[in-house]
């Protein structure tokens, strides 16, 4: 079968310079943002470390290009445990997700974790599926150069022996159940839609909730079930929130939360 990519964009990405694969903004205390600036942005997801008292929480790992255990080691106090919660099994959440002892996951998806085949296992736009690349222009993202890294994360870093590496879930976590930290926790809220088992984590006590890609400040991606996502989108309307820190893009508070819901249930109600 003849390669869709090419050998002149195969050997661009080898040649592609190596920089820091991640960037990392604390946003309140004891919060910080981790993002992959070298990705594409439609790719380009929100990890969030959250530390605790007794124990830290770190919400989703990104695409899996770059190793995520030891920058995220050196952002905190690595004496404390680290709790890792999957808000989905998306590639863009759940590539690093095998660097870590626990991965706590929605029982929804919880298979999905130790898939190597998802669409877009590929750091090149000619290996992803037409039929999905037409999905997300019509849902509004611009479309995708033909290569879908800018840099790389080290030397020996080949764009085309990257792969999803598998990575069982360890525990699952459903509606109401808790995430303990020490000083603060975060009660589980199932909110399917995007996907069936995607999860949001809510501390009550400061009303910050961490919402995976059930809402976000972009273009919402129906993957899922639209009727459940209409649940979803309901239920997040009446929820009462002081920040959203998203799967992708800016945070935003409950006013604005508000404005996107009614817009998603006026497009697809
Ligand atoms: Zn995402
Ligand atoms: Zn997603």
């Amino acid at each position: 079968m003849s390669d869709p990519v090419g050998a002149e964009v195969r050997a661009r990405a080898l040649a592609l310079p190596v920089a820091e694969w991640w960037r990392a903004e604390t946003v309140a205390p004891g919060v910080t943002k981790i993002v992959e600036p070298h990705l594409d942005p439609l790719l380009q997801a929100n990890l969030w470390l959250v530390e605790g008292s007794e124990r830290d929480m770190l919400i989703d790992s990104g695409m899996g290009v770059g190793r995520l255990a030891p920058f995220v080691d050196g952002l905190r106090d690595a004496s404390r445990p680290l709790v890792h919660v999957l808000s989905h099994a998306h590639i863009d959440h759940m590539g690093g997700s095998w660097e870590f002892d626990t991965r706590l996951i929605h029982p929804a998806e919880a298979a999905d974790l130790e898939k190597t085949d998802s669409g877009l296992a590929t750091l090149f736009r000619d290996e992803i599926p037409q039929a999905m690349r037409d999905g997300f222009a019509a849902e509004g993202y611009r479309p995708l150069p033909d290569l879908l890294i800018d840099a790389r994360p080290f030397e020996a870093f080949d764009p085309s022996a990257y792969r999803l590496t598998p990575a069982p879930a360890t525990g699952l976590l459903g509606e109401g159940d808790r995430v303990e930290l020490g000083s603060r926790g975060f009660t589980v809220i199932h909110l399917p839609g995007h996907s069936a088992g995607g999860i949001g984590l809510l501390d009550e006590a400061d009303g910050t909730l961490f919402s995976g890609d059930a809402i976000y400040d972009g273009p919402l991606l129906p993957i899922g079930v639209m009727s459940d996502y209409l649940v979803t989108l309901e239920r997040l309307a009446r929820l009462s929130v002081s920040v959203v820190h998203g799967g992708h893009d800016a945070s935003f508070g409950q006013e604005r939360m508000r404005e996107i819901c009614a817009d998603y249930l006026g497009r697809w109600g």
